[in-house]
């Protein structure tokens, strides 16, 4: 029997409700295709500072890179938010991405029928919206250098490799012959040098995927297709800060935070997460949405183990909840059946795997 080892980080706030539901709907799956699944929980963030005094420990990195994979629920919370900078959740988190090498930022947006309503766009605008954006996590203006503020004046630099191109442009276009093979590339080619390599490079890659048809968009007229007509995106492939703000307002047409799984990735590892945070103001009420979480597992299972039968379960099961009309608090207001809490929705996904 195959056997995976999981790096599990809980975190805080939520963290701990979510990832255990995860965790049921995981070990469902795992038995119903024959594989196992071997838990090992790591501390980071807030609950690492109280624990151990610093919000990434060393045993947190070794052990993620000696694992298959890794599941996160979330850090952070108020009471860790005066520490020096140096020993907050959120830079242990930052470190932990950078230690990990996980370059490609991988934020699925999926519109499930049953809750088109839950969207501020209109139904006709998003029914059967499935886009992928792939954004560059660990390049671009974020990490540049040099960068200062002097109170006077400040600066940041945006740079990219080739190098750094090349690998997430392959990520992206691997990604679109699984998909609907279309990726289009946002830029800001028309101002920046750092885009025109990055729109050069882009070409260059695409010539070895011949099959995927590729598109470039400026990033302005990107943010404003989103809204426009989202169904247009296959693949949406772009850098740091764009993709960043990009795969928000990708994020946001499908509706509630609580919904949506990432994926960070590298040559070394991959994370997977929720893309919200810890939600203190509702941690250790049992109403947290866990699915977001449950549909990071997923992709865990198909990206990093190869299980994709299991991850296919793991996506029916869900909407097979969603059908039939349990929701959690955050989505009670759109057609529900069964308001349930986080641990039952837990149950009811990991049932329908089961049955
Ligand atoms: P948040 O995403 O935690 O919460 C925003 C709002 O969404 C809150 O009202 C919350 O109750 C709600 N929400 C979030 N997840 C939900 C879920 N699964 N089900 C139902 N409702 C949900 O963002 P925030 O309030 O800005 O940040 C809270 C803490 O999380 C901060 O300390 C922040 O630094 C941290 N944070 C961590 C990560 C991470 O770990 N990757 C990401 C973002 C924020």
């Amino acid at each position: 029997m195959k056997k995976y080892k999981i790096a599990i980080i809980k975190g805080d706030g939520i963290g701990p409700e979510i990832v255990d539901e995860a965790i049921k709907v995981l070990d469902a799956v795992s038995y119903a295709c024959g594989f196992t699944l071997e838990y090992e929980d790591y501390l980071m963030g807030g609950i690492a500072i109280d624990v151990t005094g610093v919000p990434l420990p060393d045993e947190t990195v070794s052990g993620v890179l000696n694992s298959d994979a890794c599941l996160f629920g979330a850090i952070g919370g108020e009471k860790w938010d005066t520490l020096a900078r140096e020993l907050r959740p959120e830079t242990g988190l930052l470190k932990f991405r950078e230690a990990m090498g996980v370059y490609a930022n991988l934020r699925p947006a999926i519109i499930y029928d049953e809750l088109v309503n839950a969207s501020t766009l209109k139904p006709e605008v998003i029914e059967g919206v499935d886009i992928m954006v792939v954004r560059e996590l660990i390049g671009g203006i974020y990490f540049g250098q040099p960068r200062a503020n002097d109170g006077q004046k400040a600066y940041n630099t945006m740079v990219y490799t080739k190098d750094e191109i090349i690998r997430i442009s392959k990520q992206a276009f691997e990604l679109a012959m699984k998909r609907d093979r279309r990726v289009c590339s946002v830029d800001k080619a028309n101002v920046l040098e750092v885009s025109q390599l990055w729109r050069d490079t882009v070409e260059e890659v695409a010539k070895d995927y011949p099959e995927v048809e590729l598109s470039h968009m400026y990033v302005d007229n990107a943010a404003m297709q989103l809204v426009r007509n989202p169904k247009q995106f296959d693949v949406i492939l772009t850098g740091n800060i764009f993709g960043d703000i990009l795969s928000d307002t990708a994020s946001m047409v499908v509706g509630s935070i609580g919904l949506l799984p990432s994926a960070s990735t590298g040559d070394k590892t991959a994370i997977y997460e929720p893309i919200h945070g810890s939600a203190p103001d509702i941690a250790g009420q049992g109403i947290a949405n866990p699915i977001a979480t449950i549909e990071s597992a997923g992709m865990m299972l198909k990206y990093s183990l190869g299980e994709s039968e299991a991850a296919t379960m793991i996506d029916s099961a869900i909407k097979k909840a969603l059908k039939e009309g349990y929701r959690t608090k955050d989505i009670a207001a759109y057609d529900a059946k069964h308001v349930v809490t986080t641990a039952e929705m837990g149950d009811v996904i990991a049932n329908f795997i089961n049955k």
